[in-house]
């Protein structure tokens, strides 16, 4: 045991050991992922350090030889991972060890019920990653050096797994992680060569670097000990330069844990080989869950970049666009220098090729997903749907095909869940109906009510509903599908085309003839309040709509800009009135001018309440009712 020195003890950061905490009562099922997450780190820190020697050799040591060795010791009921690689200095041990820096974890822990079923389920979403050693040792000790510093500059880290952790500087010959788990009682089952191979052999197959386990060999004549020789016990080789056909669903699976740091199996992968003018392959994948931090602006995106099967970078974001940034996967490049960084990506046009082909790819998957497997879809369209929905503004080139992978709710759907496609929309339209009708709303109760759609409902035209906030901002960039325009049915005139009969379109110009003198004389009542007054043929039930003009922005996105602090420009709405509702009649017939005007504005305000919006004098709006209710009664 070498000499310790600058002993200190330190706390883990209050998220940390939340971690702990939960990963010990939720993770008790599966303990053996320990294995593979430390397996993990260590291939990751082999990686980095294979990387980092390109520009500094020295930093190997003399030692090229990377590999990672898990040893046991069934008496001391031990269980040791070594690895050569970039190893940690105390600083490092000390930040990487005792704290977690992913953005929104503080806020990620509070989501935590308590209810240990749950908390698995969220806990995959975050990874557990190092802490995972707790599942099933009380005592971890952590030896490390950071390549390319003195021996002297070695650092133990050691803890509990309770509230801190200790560290002090100590000698350490070899670069590289050295980690001893101290098997809780109960746990010795793991120091045991057979059930380490066989953990290895279903986790870590995949892992491209050997993974050395102890061999029994005899003690030769004459020799207490037998002399220890090591063994790969894992294929070694990089899963993705291997042919698609020999490689088994789990190895596939395996691998997108060890990438992605999830802990549930991928939904669908894509795995491809290009040859030709650029030379890659890829292997892509789509999560099953969304991961915690989707919409934090600083959370991990983009795949893991290699250059001839050598590890160049993480989160290399410049080959997929933004709306795709939860895909996970690894690109291998033989085209770009292995000296490449994160700003010649963003400039390099063989990036931008390639960018174009791996959308592509993985726009096929999801078609793919869709078409063969509408139930995952469905799982797919909840966690990322939001997402996805960025695309049409972000992607022009695929906004044909990233239509087609949208999902809305509609009037002939269920409760409000986003199922519904444009190509079944279009496949059960009415016969005769050349455009894609919706609605855009604050919540999918106000929308499924609204008056706008009393016209649809009558004729069973079906109407998409919109009531996510990005609705509107996404419906400002695509303009037709398939051919089809979208039509706002809050819109402008609305027109029917061919869905409204000849005789329909007769009659409607006849009742507009006959109500001049009422549109004329509303129009003098609403005054200011209104852009234009006009019979309504979309109105079966309701008295009067507003509808936004044809130009003007929708209440969802006035909304929006308004909260957002900007200023919004003023727009007036026009006035649809249903000529045949009572209401109306009542108020054709009205003979004072002050008694019209009163009713005219209850109707305006309450066509403006039905379809979302607020009043702009909401108490007169109630004295007007409430005199109106007195004379009722009197
Ligand atoms: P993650 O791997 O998701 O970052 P972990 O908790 O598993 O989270 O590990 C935290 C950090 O500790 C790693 O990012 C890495 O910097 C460091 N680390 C863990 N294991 C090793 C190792 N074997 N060699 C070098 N660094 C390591």
């Amino acid at each position: 045991m070498s000499v310790e020195t600058q002993k200190e003890t330190l706390g883990f950061q209050t998220e940390v050991k939340q971690l702990l905490h939960l990963m010990i009562h939720s993770l008790y099922s599966n303990k053996e992922i320990f294995l593979r997450e430390l397996i993990s780190n260590a291939s990751d820190a082999v990686d980095k350090l294979r990387f980092e020697a390109l520009a500094k050799p020295e930093l190997l040591e003399g030692g090229t030889e990377l590999k990672i060795r898990v040893s046991f010791d069934k008496d001391a009921k031990t269980v040791t991972l070594e690895d050569n690689g970039i190893g940690m200095s105390r600083e490092d041990a000390i930040t990487h060890l005792g704290t977690i820096a992913k953005s929104g974890t503080a806020d990620f822990m509070k989501h935590l019920s308590g209810d240990q079923k749950k908390d698995s389920h969220l806990i995959g979403q975050f990874g557990v990653g190092f802490y995972s050693a707790f599942i099933v040792a009380d005592k971890v000790d952590v030896y490390s050096r950071r390549a390319g510093s003195a021996a002297s500059e070695g650092v133990h880290w050691s803890s509990r797994g309770e509230g801190d952790f200790e560290v002090a500087t100590i000698d350490k010959a070899e670069r590289g992680t050295r980690i001893v788990l101290h098997l809780k009682s109960g746990e010795d089952e793991f120091a045991d060569g057979w059930r380490l191979r066989n953990i290895i052999k279903k986790y870590s197959d995949h892992i491209a670097l050997p993974i050395e386990l102890p061999k029994e060999v005899a003690a030769a004549e004459g020799e207490e000990q037998p002399a220890v020789e090591w063994e790969t016990v894992n294929r070694a080789s990089a899963l993705w330069t291997r042919p698609r056909t020999e490689i088994k669903d789990e190895e596939y699976q395996e691998f997108y844990k060890h990438i992605a740091h999830d802990f549930e199996n991928p939904l669908s992968w894509s795995h491809n080989k290009v040859e030709g003018k650029l030379e890659y392959s890829s292997l892509l994948y789509v999560p099953t869950r969304a991961p915690f931090d989707l919409y934090q602006r600083e959370a991990p995106k983009g795949l893991k970049l290699y250059v001839q099967r050598v590890f160049v970078m993480d989160q290399a974001e410049s080959f997929l666009p933004l709306y795709l940034r939860f895909i996970k996967g690894v690109v291998d490049s033989n085209d770009l220098s292995l000296n490449v960084s994160r700003e010649i990506l963003q400039k390099d046009p063989i990036i931008d090729s390639m960018k174009s082909a791996l959308t592509k790819r993985v726009l096929d998957m999801l078609e793919k997903l869709a078409k063969n497997e509408p139930e995952q879809y469905k799982g797919f369209w909840k966690n990322f749907g939001q997402v996805m929905k960025e695309g049409p503004a972000e992607d022009f080139a695929n906004k044909e095909k990233i239509a087609g992978l949208l999902r809305f709710a509609s009037t002939h759907g269920d409760d409000g869940e986003q199922v519904v496609g444009l190509a079944e929309y279009l496949a059960r339209a009415k016969e005769g109906q050349d455009k894609i009708y919706y609605l855009t709303g604050e919540t999918y109760a106000q929308v499924k009510n609204s008056p706008h759609l009393e016209v649809f409902r009558k004729k069973g035209i079906e109407v998409l509903l919109l009531t996510d906030r990005i609705d509107e901002w996404l419906m400002s960039y695509l303009s037709d599908f398939d051919s089809k325009s979208f039509v706002d049915v809050a819109r402008g005139d609305l027109d029917l085309g061919n869905l409204d009969s000849e005789e329909d379109k007769k009659a409607a110009e006849e009742v507009a003839k006959a109500k001049e003198g009422l549109v004329e004389r509303l129009k003098a009542a609403l005054g200011e309040s209104v852009a234009d007054v006009r019979v309504s043929h979309r109105l079966t039930d309701s008295p009067a709509i507003l509808a936004i003009g044809e130009q003007d922005l929708g209440l969802q996105m006035r909304q929006i800009l308004e909260a957002s602090g900007q200023k919004v420009p003023d727009s007036k709405p026009i006035f649809e009135f249903n000529p045949t509702h009572p209401l109306i009649e009542k108020l054709d017939n009205e003979q004072s001018d002050e008694r019209f005007r009163e009713l005219a504005h209850i109707l305006f305000d309450q066509a403006a309440l039905a379809a979302g919006d607020s009043l702009k004098d909401p108490a007169a709006y109630v004295r007007r009712l409430n005199k109106l209710l007195v004379e009722l009664s009197a």
